[in-house]
């Protein structure tokens, strides 16, 4: 055995019903005395509550998904109007992707409060999308300084938007078993996220206003992030990122629809990897695990439904090919691309595909 591994530094702090006092206390260990407060209108209730003791002298509502440039521009030059020395951000992966785009050309700290399972609170990974095109980026500046998790405030995540959220932390977790980077650590903390993810969804269904199946799935999204973090996007993740800057499509469900046709992709050809994922599971395969999770879930099941049009599938194919991760486990031909990603706009059942 013989790897380099790096670890983020990150303050994570874990407790249900403990925000307000926990992020409190971050504020103080980081003596910021302007905070602005960064959340979706939809969230602003939940960051009202978690931001009550602290001296707030901007909140921030404007939040669209795949952080449009210039909702960036705007954000940084109220950052520095009101001369803001800590960045709260309350919510998912969108108002976290704000606040780290802020933190890229300001430098200021960020303590993350998510309400999704995106996982972007445990990475460094930052993005902005300009004319249909999404760029990301590694800056370990962006990577927030303390994370609070509280699972009490995604109890009002709806159990669709829950699931596919939490597919798209199960996503992390496959993706990185290939990364580029890929190394042990890596794929034990992959590992223990898809068992976390593959009992806390499940019991998100059972019982969505409980905390236990919440809070596995909390805990499964941080590794899952700091997995994919290190060891960097595989096909999957550089695939959902071409669809998502094209054609705007929510990102959570977009990853929950293609993840089981890369892994059927994939998986012959990453025997070590797709060992790991079935034993994860408890499953005979890697991809019998994922499908009877998604099954159980209801999982989405066709790009389709998310307004991309078949033309669209033939359109992103090049773009696609154009990103391929070196050491895929297998070669990636225009003609694979387009099945796969045709397959993912029907909805149709996922086929394992030898490598020959
Ligand atoms: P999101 O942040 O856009 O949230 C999805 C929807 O859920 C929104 O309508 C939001 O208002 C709502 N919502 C959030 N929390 C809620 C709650 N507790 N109760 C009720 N409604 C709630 O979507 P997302 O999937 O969390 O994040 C997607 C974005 O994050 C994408 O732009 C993606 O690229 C980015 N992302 C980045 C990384 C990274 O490492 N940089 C990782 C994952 C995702």
């Amino acid at each position: 055995m013989r790897f380099e591994h790096e670890s983020l530094t990150q303050r994570v702090c874990f407790a249900s019903g403990e925000a307000r006092a926990l992020v409190r206390a971050e504020a103080e260990r980081l003596g910021a005395s302007r905070v602005m407060v960064i959340a979706a209108a939809a969230e602003d209730e939940l960051a009202q509550a978690v931001s009550a003791d602290l001296p707030v002298v901007l909140r921030w509502n404007e939040v669209l998904m795949h952080v449009p440039v210039e909702v960036a521009g705007r954000a940084r030059a109220a950052a520095a109007v009101h001369r803001a020395d800590l960045l709260l951000s309350v919510g998912g992966g969108s108002t976290t992707g704000l606040a780290k785009a802020i933190t890229l050309t300001r430098g200021l700290p960020i303590v993350a409060v998510p309400t999704t399972y995106a996982g972007s609170e445990a990475t460094s990974v930052w993005g902005l999308t300009e004319q249909a095109h999404k760029t990301t980026g590694v800056d370990a500046r962006v990577l927030p300084r303390s994370v609070v998790y509280d699972a009490t405030l995604t109890v009002s995540l709806p159990v669709p938007m829950s699931v596919a959220s939490g597919l798209n932390a199960l996503a992390h977790c496959v993706d990185a078993m290939w990364g580029p980077r890929v190394d042990p650590i890596d794929q034990a903390l992959a590992g223990e996220g898809i068992r976390a993810l593959a009992a806390g969804l499940p019991a998100i269904v059972a019982d969505p206003a409980g905390l236990a199946g919440r809070e596995r799935a909390l805990y499964g999204t941080y590794l899952s992030a700091v997995a994919l973090s290190s060891a960097g996007s595989g096909l999957h993740h550089k695939i959902c990122h071409v669809l998502g800057g094209m054609y705007d499509l929510p990102h959570a469900q977009t990853h929950a629809v293609v993840l089981p046709h890369v892994l059927a992709f994939n998986a012959p050809a990453a025997p070590e990897a797709e060992q790991r994922i079935a034993a994860a599971f408890g499953a005979g395969s890697a991809i019998e695990g994922l499908e009877q999770l998604r099954r159980d879930v209801d999982a989405p099941k066709a790009l389709r439904a998310y307004g991309l049009k078949e033309t669209d599938v033939d359109d992103a194919v090049q773009a696609v090919l154009d990103v391929v991760p070196d050491g895929n486990p297998r070669p990636v031909t225009a003609g694979d691309v387009q099945r796969l990603l045709r397959a993912a706009w029907r909805g149709a059942d996922p086929w394992p595909t030898s490598n020959e």
